[in-house]
């Protein structure tokens, strides 16, 4: 954990006050054009928190002219040292630390999860992300390439312009770090839309922003729905890139946006069905306690009624297709949107809960009987954002790493993040990478410059 310890138990004792519930453009904060809000609810009672702006397409049309204006030739932020675009990242990171348990309330009180793990790891991962990115702004760069004749050609990585960001519910704050982070250390300009389910600490995050001393322009935040204001980024004619985490559904139509309005260049982080392998010399007192880890992760109510009834939906498909319900299976209380940890055994593959992404935690346990065979089933769904084996067989370790198609493998662990080492998936879990130096190429635009030489260089 970086940063203080908190100050407080890591419980949630009381609801933090809402600062912050309007649309975030050129550091200032305005009502939608349409002067509609929608209410933003607590998961853990399912009562309003309160009504936030809803912005749509017009107010994407004002903060895409202020992202352009921020990105124009000459402005402040295009003319500004690497270096100090670091330092305001870097500034950033330390407002954030400095707001750190409220960030961590707020985060709960709109997402419902637990405070303890909105306080150790999302805010720590947080903090980490902006902090790494601000370290690479002045490390940017080209090369120089020996092309034949006379002549000296050498790259440089420019900025894109305005990108588009979409976000979704399940991480706010870590979803915003790891499309923030590596698209301002690039010199880009920015239009984000927080999740619907979950507009409040990216708010607060925004006025942070500001008092960092971000120039205005540079980052806007406008709340509201995916088919209005998403639509409307992902389909803006100004909008150079668009980098969107959501369903594997929504990442096709992003795509589509994307190729219809101008060919914005695309990168989508989107659904898993990410494989927890034991084999059986594996340490099973570690694979259980880490199964354990990874189920409980979702431990908190969903983020509302739709995200349960999903989980619900799928539960009751397992039953009725003939799974066996080891434990878990029903909806706890009446009040907020918890689902019992659930576990299905005498799973066949082509279930839906064994097909599907299901976001909540529910486990569905399958049998084999050789690596080969467990390759290939694993390897039969539409998806490949990741998997994981258990054993103490390096070579087997191996087979399953080579195997698998899915863009992160972790042996003897799961659910392992760090911000230096590239996320995103295979197949239909996206394309491109987020975090690390990989994350980073996907927001810049690689220019080649010759110059003719008098002579030819030796
Ligand atoms: P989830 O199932 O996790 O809610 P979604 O893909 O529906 O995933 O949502 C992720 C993000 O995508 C949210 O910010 C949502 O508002 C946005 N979104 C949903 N539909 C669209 C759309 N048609 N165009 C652009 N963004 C969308």
């Amino acid at each position: 954990m970086s940063g203080p310890p908190p100050t407080k138990k890591l419980r949630f004792d009381s609801a933090p006050e809402v600062k912050y519930n309007k649309i975030f453009i050129n550091n200032e904060w305005c009502d939608a054009v349409s002067g509609a809000t929608f209410p933003t609810v607590n998961p853990a009672t399912g009562e309003k928190i309160t009504d936030v702006a809803e912005g749509d397409k017009a107010d994407v049309e004002k903060a895409v002219a202020a992202a352009e204006q921020a990105f124009k030739l000459g402005s402040v932020w295009r003319t500004m040292d690497a270096s100090d675009r670091g330092r305001l990242l870097y500034k950033l990171s330390d407002l954030i630390e400095r707001d750190r348990e409220y960030l961590a309330r707020l985060e709960t009180l709109d997402n419902g999860k637990p405070y303890s793990v909105a306080y150790s790891a999302d805010l720590d991962l947080t903090i980490k992300c902006y902090r790494y990115f601000a370290g690479w702004a002045d490390k940017i760069h080209g090369k120089t390439i020996p092309v034949d004749g006379s002549f000296m050609t050498f790259t440089r990585h420019e900025p894109m312009g305005v990108v588009g960001q979409i976000i979704p519910w399940n991480f706010p704050l870590l979803m915003q770090a790891w499309k923030l982070g590596p698209a301002l250390c690039a010199g880009n300009t920015i239009v984000m839309k927080p999740a619907e389910q979950t507009p409040l600490t990216a708010l607060h995050v925004a006025a942070l922003i500001a008092e960092a001393g971000f120039p205005p322009g540079v980052v806007n935040i406008i709340p509201g729905y995916g088919p209005t204001a998403g639509a409307a980024i992902a389909s803006h004619p100004k909008v150079r890139k668009i980098a969107f985490t959501g369903s594997t559904e929504v990442g096709h139509l992003i795509m589509q946006a994307a190729g219809a309005s101008n060919l914005k260049n695309v990168t989508l982080e989107l659904g898993g069905k990410s494989p927890n392998i034991i084999l059986e010399d594996a340490d099973l007192d570690l694979a259980i306690e880490t199964s354990h880890m990874a189920l409980f992760f979702n431990q908190g109510p969903q983020v509302d009624q739709e995200q349960m009834d999903k989980i619900m939906d799928l539960i009751e498909s397992g039953k009725k297709e003939g799974a066996t319900l080891a434990c878990g299976g029903e909806r706890i209380g009446d009040k907020g949107y918890f689902v019992e940890p659930t576990v299905f055994t005498e799973v066949k593959d082509d279930m839906r809960i064994a097909q599907e992404e299901i976001f909540g935690p529910v486990m569905q346990i399958m049998k084999f009987k050789t690596v080969e065979e467990v390759i290939e089933r694993a390897n039969n769904t539409k998806y490949g954002l990741a998997a994981s084996v258990f054993t103490r067989d390096l070579e087997k370790a191996m087979m399953v790493s080579q195997g698998i198609q899915a863009g992160i493998i972790w042996v003897n662990c799961y659910n392992n993040f760090s911000v230096q080492s590239p996320f995103g998936g295979f197949k239909e879990s996206g394309s491109g990478r987020e975090l690390g130096e990989y994350g980073l190429q996907q927001y810049s635009e690689v220019k080649a410059i010759t110059i003719k030489l008098p002579q030819k260089n030796s």
